[in-house]
C-alpha cells in the first residue's frame, strides 16, 4: 500500500474526516462538516466521476430526466429535502404552495389517467378505482401490526392475498371481471415493488411496514431536475474537498496506522483505494449504498464489521427499480393524460408460478408516466422493479425497445402505432458502486436493523482508553473487554489468566499445574455470564450457572467449574458483594440502573427518572426514537404516561367522589417505568456509558 499521494495532504488542522461516498447522504454530511471549524480536515472520496450517486439527471430528448430519484414524496416542511429544495430555489411555485403541502395522500400512488389491457381493450377506471381502493385499504391496514413482535403471516405480500381472497368470496360479477379484477390488483402488486424497491411483496416485512411515516404534500418533481440539489450542496463544499473517480478498496480501522508526513502522529483508521492510494484518518462517514455493501462486505472493512452490523447489511433488503424512457415523436395518448397503467389479464396476485424471464419480463412493467412535453418530442416512463428489471438490465438496447414497441402496439390495439424514436433505461443492478436501487425491510429484518447500521464504530472506542486509564490510576491492570452474550473478546481471558498466574512467582510453588480462580464482583455485573461463555468458548458446552437479570440469582460458592481443558482451569462463581458503604447517591443510583439491587428497593419510578435524566444530560436521544416520542423531555412523568400509552399499558383505579365511586383508567406508570429500565438494559435505546462524567474528570453534580 502507498500513501496518500497528492489528495492526502489536505487542508486544514484537527481531525481528519473522511466520507466515503458522494451521493446526497455524504454531500450532506460534509456540508454538516464543514460549517464545523473543527472539521476542516475533510475529504469527500467518491468513486465515479460525478456526484449525486442515485440522483442523477440527465438531459436527453432535449429535456432534463430523472434516471435516479424523481420525486419529493411528501413535500412539505417537515421534509428536509423539500427544505433544502425550497431554500436553493428549486422548486416551483405549485410544490412551494402550502395549498400542495396539506394534501394527505396517505403515500398512496394515484389513479391512472387511462389503463389498457393486453387485450387490446380499455379497462373501465371505475373498475381500476375500486380495485385501488380495496388495496391501498389493506396496505393501511398492515399498520395494525405496528408494535406486534411476529406475525402470521409474516409479509405483507401473503397478508394482502389473504385478504383478497376473503374478499373475492363476497364478489359476485361473471369470471372475467372477476379475472380482470385479479389481473388489476396484480398491477397494484407491482406498483407496490417499485415503491418497495422489492422483486416481491411476499419478501416485505409485516410487522415494520407501518413504521414508515407518511408526511403531507403532493408529491413534486423539480423542474429543473434533481440533480440541482446535489450540484446546491457541492458547490457549497470548499474546493478541493471532493475527490472523484477515487473508489475505495477497504476501510483499514480500530488500528494505529501513520504518515511518512506526519511523523509522530498516528490514525485510527486507514482508507485503502482500489487504485492504491491510501489516506489515514481520524474519523470516516461511510455512505455507499447497501447493495454494495452487500456485494462487498467481505473485503469492505479490516477488521471485518461486528457480527450485528453483518447481520444488519444480510438482513435488510435491497432491490431494483429502473426506468425506461420512450421517446415519440408524436403522442399517441390525450393531451391531459398524465399515467398510463398497463394490465395483463393473464397475471393474478394470487398466482404463484411466474412464467420464464425471457419470455414475460415486460409483464412486471406497471406502465408509463407521461413527461411534460420537451421542445420536440414526448416521452414516457415505464418503470419496473424486481428481477425481471435485472433481466432487462442484460438485454440489449434494440430488445427493450422491440419488446416495448409489441407491448404498446398489443395493449392499445392498435398494430401500426409508430415505434418510439429513441430509449434511454437505468441499470442500478449493474451498477457497480451501487447494485440495486433502494433497501426495504425485508422479513427477518426490522427498523431496528437500519438503527444498528447507523450505530458508530467502534463503539467503545477513546472510551475504552479512557475506562483502562481511569482504572489503572486506581490500580487495576490487564482490562480485557468482553461481551458474554456474543463471546465477544471472551477468548483472550484463559490466555490473560495464564500467562498473569504463570508470571506471577508467588504460584510457582508446585508441580500441579491446575488453576481454580474465584470470579468475584459486584452483584448482577455478569460473572455468571462470563463462565458460561468461557465454558462455550474452550469446551463447546452449555450452562453450568444459572444466570438472571436480576442480583441475587447466584447465592452460594458453588463447586468448581471447568472451563476449559488445556490448561485445566476451573472457576468458582460467587454471589455478588457490594461495598458496605456507597460513596454516594449518584453512584447509588448508577449500581442501581445496572441491576445491582433489586429495582423495588429503590423504586422502578425513581429509577427511570435519574435514567432519563442521564439520557437526557448526555443527549442520548435513542428512548425518543424508540417510544416514537417526537421529541426529548425532562418530564419523567410526561414521559412515562407516554410510554405507558403507547404500549397500552393502563390501569383501572377506584376513585372515591361525593357521589359515588368511579373507575378511572390512568396510565400504569410503574409498568411503564419497567420498560424503560428493561429497554435500556437490554440495550435497545442505545449504548450508555454512565461514568461518562467520571472519565472525564467532572461529576453529575459539577456540571
Ligand atoms: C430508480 C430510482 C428511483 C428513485 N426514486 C426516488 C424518489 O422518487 N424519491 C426519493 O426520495 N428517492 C428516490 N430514490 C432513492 C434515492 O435516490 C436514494 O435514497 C438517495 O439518492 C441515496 O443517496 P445516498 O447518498 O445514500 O446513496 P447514493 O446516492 O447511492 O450515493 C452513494 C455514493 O457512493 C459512491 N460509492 C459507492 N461505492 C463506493 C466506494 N467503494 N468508494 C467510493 N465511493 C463509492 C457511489 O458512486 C455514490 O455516488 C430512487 C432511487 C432509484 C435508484
Amino acid at each position: 500500500m502507498q500513501s496518500g499521494g497528492r489528495q492526502a495532504e489536505a487542508p486544514g488542522r484537527g481531525p481528519r474526516v473522511l466520507v466515503v461516498g458522494g451521493g446526497i447522504a455524504g454531500l450532506g454530511a460534509a456540508q454538516r462538516l464543514c460549517r464545523h471549524p473543527a472539521f476542516s480536515h475533510l475529504r469527500v472520496l467518491e468513486a465515479t466521476a460525478r456526484a449525486g450517486g442515485r440522483i442523477r439527471s440527465e438531459h436527453s430528448f432535449g429535456g432534463v430526466v430523472e434516471v435516479g430519484a424523481h420525486w419529493i414524496h411528501g413535500p412539505s416542511q417537515g421534509n428536509p429535502v423539500f427544505q433544502l429544495a425550497a431554500k436553493y430555489g428549486l422548486l416551483g411555485e405549485k410544490a412551494l404552495s402550502e395549498e400542495n403541502q396539506l394534501i394527505e395522500t396517505g403515500g398512496h400512488v394515484g389513479l391512472p389517467s387511462v389503463s389498457y389491457a393486453s387485450s387490446g381493450v380499455s379497462v373501465s377506471l371505475e373498475l381500476v378505482a375500486e380495485m385501488a381502493s380495496l388495496f391501498y385499504s389493506l396496505i393501511d391496514q398492515t399498520r395494525e401490526f405496528l408494535q406486534a413482535a411476529e406475525t402470521t403471516p409474516p409479509s405483507v405480500g401473503e397478508y394482502l392475498k389473504e385478504k383478497i381472497r376473503q374478499h373475492m368470496a363476497g364478489w359476485t360479477e361473471d369470471e372475467e371481471t372477476k379475472k380482470l379484477k385479479l389481473a388489476i390488483l396484480k398491477n397494484l402488486f407491482n406498483v407496490e415493488c417499485c415503491v418497495s424497491g422489492t422483486h416481491s411483496m411476499d419478501l416485505v416485512a409485516l410487522a415494520p411496514f407501518g413504521e414508515y411515516t407518511v408526511l403531507p404534500g403532493l408529491d413534486c418533481t423539480f423542474p429543473e431536475g434533481y440533480q440541482g440539489l446535489t450540484d446546491c450542496i457541492m458547490a457549497s463544499l470548499p474546493k478541493d474537498v471532493m475527490v472523484f473517480d477515487k473508489p475505495v478498496k477497504t476501510i483499514h480501522w480500530n488500528g494505529s496506522f501513520r504518515e511518512a508526513s506526519a511523523p509522530g502522529e498516528t490514525f485510527p483508521v486507514l482508507v485503502e483505494c482500489e487504485d492504491g492510494d491510501c489516506f489515514p484518518a481520524h474519523h470516516v462517514v461511510v455512505t455507499v449504498p447497501l447493495g454494495f455493501f452487500k456485494k462487498h462486505l467481505d473485503t469492505f472493512f479490516e477488521p471485518p464489521l461486528p457480527t450485528e452490523k453483518v447481520e444488519a447489511i444480510r438482513k435488510i433488503g435491497f432491490g431494483t427499480n429502473n426506468k425506461i424512457f420512450l421517446e415519440f415523436e408524436e403522442p399517441f395518448w390525450e393531451p391531459d393524460c398524465q399515467h398510463i397503467q398497463v394490465v395483463w389479464e393473464d397475471m393474478s396476485p394470487l398466482e404463484d408460478t411466474a412464467p420464464e424471464l425471457q419470455d414475460a419480463w415486460f409483464k412486471k412493467l406497471i406502465g408509463f408516466w407521461v413527461l411534460p412535453p420537451f421542445q420536440a418530442s414526448h416521452v414516457l416512463c415505464g418503470f419496473i422493479a424486481g428481477l425481471e428489471s435485472e433481466f432487462m438490465e442484460t438485454l440489449s438496447d434494440e430488445d427493450v425497445l422491440r419488446s416495448l414497441t409489441q407491448v404498446l402496439r398489443r395493449v392499445t390495439g392498435n398494430p401500426q402505432l409508430p415505434a418510439p424514436r429513441s430509449m434511454l433505461r437505468s441499470c442500478w443492478h449493474s451498477a457497480p458502486y451501487t447494485r440495486g436501487s433502494y433497501s426495504y425491510v425485508a422479513v427477518g429484518s426490522s427498523g431496528d436493523d437500519m438503527d444498528r447500521l447507523a450505530q458508530p464504530l467502534p463503539s467503545d472506542g477513546k472510551g475504552a482508553q479512557k475506562i483502562i486509564q481511569h482504572l489503572e490510576r486506581e490500580g487495576i491492570k490487564h482490562v480485557v473487554f468482553t461481551n458474554c452474550v456474543k463471546d465477544e473478546n471472551v477468548k483472550q481471558v484463559i490466555p490473560t489468566v495464564t500467562e498473569l498466574v504463570g508470571s506471577s512467582y508467588r504460584y510457582h510453588r508446585g508441580e500441579h499445574v491446575e488453576y481454580c480462580i474465584m470470579v468475584i464482583g459486584v452483584p448482577n455485573v455478569g460473572k455468571s455470564s462470563l463462565i458460561n461463555s468461557l465454558r462455550r468458548q474452550h469446551l463447546r458446552k452449555g450452562k453450568a450457572t444459572r444466570v438472571g437479570g436480576e442480583p441475587g440469582i447466584t447465592r452460594a460458592v458453588m463447586s468448581r467449574i471447568q472451563v476449559c481443558e488445556r490448561p485445566l482451569m476451573f472457576l468458582l462463581d460467587t454471589p455478588g458483594v457490594l461495598a458496605p458503604r456507597i460513596p454516594s447517591v449518584e453512584t447509588g443510583l448508577k449500581l442501581a440502573l445496572c441491576g445491582t439491587v433489586l429495582d423495588h428497593l429503590v423504586g422502578e419510578e425513581t429509577l427511570a427518572d435519574f435514567l432519563l435524566y442521564t439520557l437526557n444530560r448526555h443527549q442520548l436521544s435513542g428512548y425518543v426514537q424508540h417510544y416514537g416520542l417526537g421529541e426529548a423531555c425532562d418530564d419523567i412523568a410526561s414521559v412515562l404516561k407516554r410510554v405507558a400509552v403507547k404500549l397500552r399499558k393502563t390501569q383501572k383505579v377506584k376513585v372515591l367522589t361525593g357521589t359515588g365511586n368511579v373507575n378511572v383508567i390512568q396510565p400504569d406508570y410503574p409498568a411503564a417505568a419497567r420498560d424503560f429500565l428493561r429497554a435500556f438494559r437490554s440495550g435497545l435505546l442505545g449504548p450508555v456509558m454512565l461514568d461518562r462524567d467520571l472519565l472525564q474528570g467532572r461529576s453529575a453534580e459539577e456540571s
